[in-house]
């Protein structure tokens, strides 16, 4: 497993790729993981992602995966857990401090970061690990938090173009409002049950 994660990171920019295009489908499957039901899916995914990414990056399942701002290395597997950075024991040639057979996973996650498109985003602090979400999948959270984001987005753009328009048209809307209508569209014309 030590290998493919040295090979993950020298091929981060492969992977990053990767990801954003499997991140794309997951945020596509958004209404069918809706339908079913988050709940339901959570379970099976996360133990696909535990067996891909396990295999992939010694993968942890800390639940909130920092893979693409540290160069595709985990830092969980960082012996002291250090999500900013190394601390101040790596060893000439880049070795662990605590387990000197092992590349220190800053090293690698400086090496993997500067071969990949979002090679900055390395240099942003994280947050620290809430530990309650600890075997949940972080691919499900990230990619429904994404399809949150662009719902919202979404309705934030008709509703400003609804409004463009019935300013654009104040004398048509005085004498006929539906012809430039303010109100939001009621769920059945959005192709919704309305229950
Ligand atoms: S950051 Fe967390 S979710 Fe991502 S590979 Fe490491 S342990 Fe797994």
């Amino acid at each position: 497993m030590y290998r493919i994660r040295l090979f993950a990171t020298r091929h981060s920019r492969s992977f990053e790729w990767l990801y954003q295009r499997f991140e794309a489908v997951m945020v596509a499957l958004d209404p069918l993981f809706e339908k079913i039901g988050y709940n339901r899916v959570e379970r099976p995914v996360a133990l696909i992602e535990r067996g891909v990414k396990g295999l992939l990056f010694d993968c942890k399942m800390c639940g909130q995966c920092v893979l693409s701002s540290t160069g595709m290395s985990c830092p969980m597997n960082c012996p002291k857990e250090l999500r900013n950075g190394p601390c101040g024991g790596v060893r000439e040639g880049g070795f662990c401090e605590v387990k000197p057979l092992m590349r220190c996973v800053w090293v690698q996650a400086w090496d993997g970061a500067s071969q990949m498109r979002g090679r900055d985003r390395i240099l942003q602090v994280l947050p620290p690990v809430d530990r309650r979400l600890k075997g949940s999948s972080a691919w499900l959270r990230a990619s429904r938090e994404k399809a949150i984001a662009l719902r919202a987005h979404r309705i934030a753009g008709l509703d400003a173009d609804r409004l463009a328009l019935a300013n654009a048209f104040p004398q048509a809307r005085q004498i006929e409002p539906t012809s430039a209508p303010l109100a939001p569209e009621p769920p059945r014309a959005q192709g919704k049950s309305d229950q």
